[in-house]
């Protein structure tokens, strides 16, 4: 067993975006509930959240944009992009969960639990330096990341981004900077438009953003054949010491946003190979958030499925024999990668065809 640590707040469920958006409080009572019952207790350890610190958010976000959030504390519901509203508790959980993500990042690099999951809401990889989108209002991972950086000495950072789109504001936050790399699988062309394979950072920070666009229909094995063939031997060579990852679940196979079909094994296949790679480099240091996800049952069961393999309950590997057409999928995914990036990262392997 490893030693979990899980961050939950109450205080999350009082942002507020509508009685009709997706991104609702019911998310995280679905997850808390199914957290609760008795025999998963000794799965994990509670870490309680704290709110982010202006200093904090502004390694991310400009000083007028964390202003204008502040000021919406207390205040009656708005909008502040199609998207995204802010309700009277949203500017407190917004803060929490960036600080959530903070608290988590700094149990795991002291070495006090193995790796963490912070289970929070408002999600936050969406969230440009200057800008509310996509249901994001601080960039969380991103906030975490830089603290990692800058609190805790962290060099390099793997960033791991599933959900069903793209992690726009985390690409932008770090796309000029090697010691974070950014690695997305997405849904593609779909929201928020970003994320073409060729898109694969900018200046010094040239290789160190890796984006796989995927057609609807990729499931379990799709999925971890990709992580295997791709995140894997990059992530093995960077040599990270800390990995963050932006887990969203509306990869699920029943998703009302999504087109994919991930189902709770793939999940946790999922988080084996982002565990190997932490094994290998970063003493095992993972740190997970919350991003997307909206079918609550799909959300109760892969969340479990995921603590369950960080807690070393599980050890989930593909099955086979796989499909042609998987077979076909994770080749035609990995060939992208390598058409951008195999002359940095030589563990992709020679170009082929
Ligand atoms: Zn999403």
């Amino acid at each position: 067993m490893r030693k979990t640590a899980i961050v939950r707040d109450e205080r999350y469920l009082e942002h507020r975006p509508g009685s009709f958006h997706p991104e609702s409080p019911k998310r995280l009572d679905a997850i808390y509930s199914v957290l609760e019952a008795p025999d998963r207790a000794p799965l994990f350890w509670d870490l309680p959240a704290r709110p982010a610190t202006r200093d904090e958010l502004l390694a991310i976000h400009k000083s007028q944009y964390v202003d204008m959030i502040l000021s919406t504390a207390g205040r009656k519901r708005r909008s502040l992009d199609p998207d995204t509203a802010v309700s009277e508790g949203s500017c407190e959980a917004a803060l929490l969960a960036a600080g959530g993500v903070c608290e988590a990042v700094s149990e795991v690099v002291s070495g006090n639990v193995d790796n963490a999951f912070a289970l929070v809401r408002p999600p936050g990889h969406h969230a440009e330096n200057n800008r509310a989108m996509g249901f994001c209002i601080f960039n969380n991972l991103a906030v975490g990341a830089r603290y990692a950086q800058q609190m805790h000495g962290a060099s390099r950072i793997l960033v791991v981004d599933w959900d069903l789109h793209h992690g726009n504001g985390t690409q932008h936050s770090f796309e000029e900077d090697p010691s974070i790399l950014y690695y997305s699988t997405h849904q593609y062309p779909y929201y928020p438009g970003s994320g073409a394979h060729t898109q694969g950072g900018r200046g010094e920070g040239a290789g160190y953003t890796v984006n796989v666009p995927l057609a609807p229909g990729h499931g379990d094995n799709e999925y971890m054949g990709i992580f295997e063939k791709t995140l894997k031997p990059i992530g093995l060579e960077f040599k990270p010491d800390l990995i963050l990852v932006s887990a969203g679940f509306d990869i699920y196979q029943n998703d009302p946003l999504g087109g994919m079909g991930v189902t709770p094994r793939g999940f946790a296949g999922l988080t084996r190979s982002v565990l190997d790679i932490a094994d290998a480099c970063s003493g095992g240091r993972v740190v997970m958030t919350l991003e997307g996800g909206y079918n609550l049952k799909g959300l109760q069961e892969s969340v479990l499925a995921v603590v369950r393999e960080m807690a070393g309950v599980t050890e989930t590997r593909p099955e086979t024999p796989w499909s042609d057409q998987a077979v076909l999928r994770v080749e035609t995914a990995a060939e992208k990668v390598r058409e951008v990036h195999g002359g940095l990262w030589k563990g992709l392997g020679v170009k082929t065809g």
